[in-house]
């Protein structure tokens, strides 16, 4: 089963490989838990994927992320279930990497704010000199894995950045191989000019990014939310934003998604918005597509999966 429309190139591997293929009608999770009860593989995007749909899924055998985050599937629920999660973490990173070099840029260089002054006739705005140079700067990033280090890679390639990161989980000599000076959160927050978030949504890393934090900061500096929404309060970034604690954000992620209207996101002009975008670019959502029915295939043939997430889990409970 697809849950949310893939790639056409992911269908037709599955097709080739002999399986029938069936979209689910609504990613609605009642409604995939009362359609799913025949399928043996299941392809999942941003969707809910919920302990009761797995309940509901006697044949299922593997759930495929499209992407890399599984913070929306029930992995504990389907490693109890000897079911193989895997995802396709180096379809995306180079699509999220550069997406978060172009929020540096327009935030820098305010272009949602130029290009609105420029329509309604306001040229004298360009007289403010508001804008920056992003050349040389300090950027802080938090969770060095592979979105973040190609961040720091284009960063320093293409701006000579100096890079300061926080990660617990890396060894030093991956930093030193990047030219990554790793610090403490509390440090990088200070002294950042652009601070970037790439970390997975775990409890560890919900709500790591609050007031205390944003306060940290500098009022000239600026926060991008690649990875997931509840990483950081929204409620506490608009407050920065609004009370000149830091100049601007950019999110590509809601807590929420889609945002209700009335997310106070939406009304505060210092924060640059995509919808959950930046790894659905024309090349992209091919690699995903075709990784995810790679993933499927290799797990329903009986191969071990190349990027199985749950394999700890999968041991916890027996299941292999
Ligand atoms: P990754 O696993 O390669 O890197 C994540 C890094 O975060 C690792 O180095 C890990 O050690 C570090 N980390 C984990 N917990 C941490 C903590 N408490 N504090 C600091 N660092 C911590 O993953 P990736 O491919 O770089 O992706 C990162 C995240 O970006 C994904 O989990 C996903 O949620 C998000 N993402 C978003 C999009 C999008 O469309 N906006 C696309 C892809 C990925």
């Amino acid at each position: 089963m697809i849950v949310q429309p893939i790639h056409e190139n992911g269908v037709k591997m599955l097709l080739n490989a002999g399986f029938e293929v069936v979209q689910a009608s609504n990613p609605e999770p009642s409604v995939v838990a009362r359609e799913i009860s025949d399928c043996d593989g299941v392809i999942v995007r941003t969707a809910l994927f919920t302990a009761e749909i797995i309940r509901n899924a006697p044949k299922l055998k593997v759930i495929a992320r499209h992407g890399v985050g599984v913070d929306n599937i029930d992995v504990e629920e389907a490693s109890k279930h000897g079911i193989y999660v895997v995802n396709t973490p180096n379809a995306n990173a180079l699509s999220v990497a550069e997406a978060t070099v172009a929020f540096i840029l327009a935030l820098a260089k305010q272009l949602k704010q130029m290009d609105a002054a420029t329509r309604r006739g306001d040229f004298k705005i360009r007289d403010l000199f508001s804008t920056m140079d992003v050349d040389g700067k300090t950027l802080g990033i938090i969770g060095l894995g592979r979105i973040g280090s190609l961040v720091a890679k284009k960063c320093q390639a293409a701006f000579s950045m100096k890079v300061l990161a926080y990660d617990p989980y890396i060894d030093t000599s991956r930093a030193l191989e990047l030219g990554v000076e790793l610090t403490s959160l509390d440090r990088l927050l200070k002294e950042a000019d652009f601070v970037t978030i790439h970390v997975p949504l775990t409890t560890e890393t919900k709500n790591m990014i609050g007031e205390a934090q944003l306060k940290l900061m500098k009022p000239t500096a600026y926060i991008i939310n690649m990875a997931r929404g509840p990483i950081w309060d929204e409620y506490a970034v608009v407050k920065a934003l609004n009370e000149g604690w830091i100049a601007g954000a950019a999110t590509d992620v809601f807590v929420e998604e889609p945002p209700k209207n009335d997310h106070p996101f939406l009304k505060c002009e210092k924060i640059l918005l995509t919808p959950h975008n930046s790894a659905l670019t024309k090349e992209c959502v091919i690699r995903m597509a075709e990784g995810a029915a790679q993933g499927v295939i290799e797990v329903l043939t009986g191969k071990k999966p190349s990027f199985p997430v749950n394999l700890d889990l999968l041991r916890k409970y027996g299941k292999i």
